[in-house]
């Protein structure tokens, strides 16, 4: 029997081979993952190819009919001693995700529990996944309706939040009897790694969760999106590469689920609670030091708060510190890498160069190292610039000003993204009407922190499609099959 109460250190989670069909696969190439705090190398991670993917996805076939037939509380009772196990070991997997992505290892452990708490949630959902039975127009008959998981899965995942944008896909999946292939970012593949080892040791069968890390995302995503084997892909990433990927699943009808990036507004009106609205917009802004798809990416406020909104978040904001992601008390670590520092800084310049006016921040922290960015506070900016128009992905606040209700709807509005926004107002009648009127798929009203696993979390327009937690995450993962019975008499 495997052993589901084992306490780990970051050590002994410290997986670096591929894991499919219960094992642990070294392959001759290898890729680095490197610590952005530091630069050191963590780890040498075997470099999964086309081949490998396609025996996962093998593996992933071959454990399906095991896993289907299991009862809902059989999967149930797995999931939840997987859920416990990252819970029992929550302190060594927020420093292996620390070590791997920069953030704080509070932080990390704040992730950990998020994630597992899909986790918990899914094992619920699995009990109470129901059907339906239909009123037949034809007295001979009787219809219904069941739901059945789709088969083997394919999920691709970001480097932002390495556990929990891996449970959100694989917990809904497995409840629903469903097996699963991941391939983790390349940037952090090792807290998936460590999720599939906690797996395996509470006994979740080999074969239903197996871990592709790559460096090769293009030919493994190629494989994951047209085999014919795989019926359902879940992907959380860019806007680009979901589109690509939904091209290149198209080709066999797979079903698609698409988490990809947001332009989140976030507009403070002028009934605000300013000091309210200060908090909740750091809580979301510096989370991750701003690289979240529902990070506040404009900061929509109306021109007679301007000022005093201004003045009271330069202060909050001055009160921020930066450092290694191990070190107690920061509120955000490094960048993921020099390509987002890069990013930041050009979309900084462009703004700058356009008339918009750097209040605070905007350089590199080079005693902390070139992968640290001062928290930032740029006013004057309009919808014209890049900065506006593009995820920022780090610790800049850019503020527009607007003068009424209907103009700060209208410039939240104007993005092809639609996945989170916020606002701040205080008048009942104003959050009626402006929640109805924005584009988003969430939206914190006086809130700046919104994710949950009761939530639905997706987004609309270029955001995404379908919706990961709530009662709504299961379906994604599950085919509706009518049946209709004759010969009644
Ligand atoms: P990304 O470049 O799109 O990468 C996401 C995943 O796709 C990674 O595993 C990546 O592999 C893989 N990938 C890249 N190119 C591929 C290809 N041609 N075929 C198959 N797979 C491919 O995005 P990212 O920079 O990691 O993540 C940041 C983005 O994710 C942002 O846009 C953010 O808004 C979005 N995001 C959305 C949500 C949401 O729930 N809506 C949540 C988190 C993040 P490699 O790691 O090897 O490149």
């Amino acid at each position: 029997m495997a052993n589901h109460n084992s306490h780990h250190s970051m050590r002994s989670l410290l997986q670096t081979n591929a894991f499919v069909d219960g094992h642990w696969i070294p392959l001759e190439q290898r890729f680095q993952v490197l610590n952005p705090a530091t630069g050191e190398v963590l780890a040498d991670v075997a470099d999964g190819d086309a081949t490998l993917t396609e025996r996962a996805i093998d593996a992933a076939h071959k454990a399906l009919p095991s896993w289907r037939a299991k009862t809902p509380k059989q999967r149930a009772e797995l999931l939840l001693r997987w859920y416990q196990a990252m819970l029992d070991n929550k302190q060594a997997l927020a420093e292996l995700m620390s070590a791997e992505q920069g953030k704080p290892i509070a932080e990390a452990a704040g992730e950990i529990e998020y994630g597992a708490s899909f986790v918990a949630w899914f094992a619920g959902e699995a009990e109470r996944s129901y059907g339906d039975v239909l009123p037949t127009q034809n007295s001979g008959q009787r219809a219904w309706i069941i739901k059945q998981g789709v088969g083997v899965c394919a999920a691709i995942t970001p480097w932002n939040f390495p556990n929990a944008m891996i449970t959100r896909k694989v917990a809904p999946a497995l409840a629903a009897g469903c097996t699963m292939v991941v391939k983790p970012p390349q940037l952090t593949p090792l807290s998936a790694l460590a999720l599939a080892q906690l797996a395996s040791e509470v006994g979740i069968p080999d074969g239903v969760l197996n871990i592709v890390p790559s460096s090769q995302a293009k030919e493994v995503g190629q494989v994951l999106t047209s085999h014919p084997l795989v019926r359902k892909l879940s992907f959380t990433g860019s806007t680009n590469v979901g589109k690509l990927l939904m091209q290149q699943a198209a080709e066999s009808v797979k079903k698609v689920s698409l988490e990809l990036g947001g332009n989140a507004p976030f507009i403070v009106f002028d009934d605000a609670d300013l000091d309210l609205a200060v908090t909740q917009l750091l809580a979301c802004k510096f989370r991750n030091a701003g690289q979240t798809c529902i990070s506040a990416n404009r900061v929509l406020v109306q021109d007679a708060v301007l000022p005093k909104f201004t003045e009271k978040l330069q202060q909050a904001v001055s009160q921020l510190k930066v450092g290694p992601g191990d070190q107690a008390d920061i509120d955000y670590g490094p960048l993921i890498n020099q390509a987002a520092i890069d990013k930041v800084q050009k979309l900084l310049n462009d703004a700058t160069a356009a008339g918009a006016k750097l209040l605070t921040g905007g350089k590199v922290l080079d005693n902390l190292g070139p992968l640290f960015f001062a928290p930032t506070v740029l006013s004057g900016v309009t919808s014209m610039m890049a900065i506006s128009q593009e995820e920022i992905f780090g610790p800049v606040i850019a503020i527009q000003s607007f003068t009424d209700e209907n103009e700060g709807i209208r410039l939240a509005n104007d993005t092809p993204f639609g996945l989170a926004g916020y606002f701040c107002a205080s008048d009942y009648a104003r959050i009626i009407r402006v929640s109805e009127q924005l584009e988003c798929g969430m939206l914190g009203v006086n809130a700046g922190a919104i994710s949950h696993a009761y939530n639905a979390f997706g987004g609309i327009k270029e955001s995404g499609i379908g919706r990961e937690g709530s009662r709504y995450g299961l379906a994604e993962y599950q085919e509706t099959k009518t049946i209709t019975l004759g010969g009644i008499k």
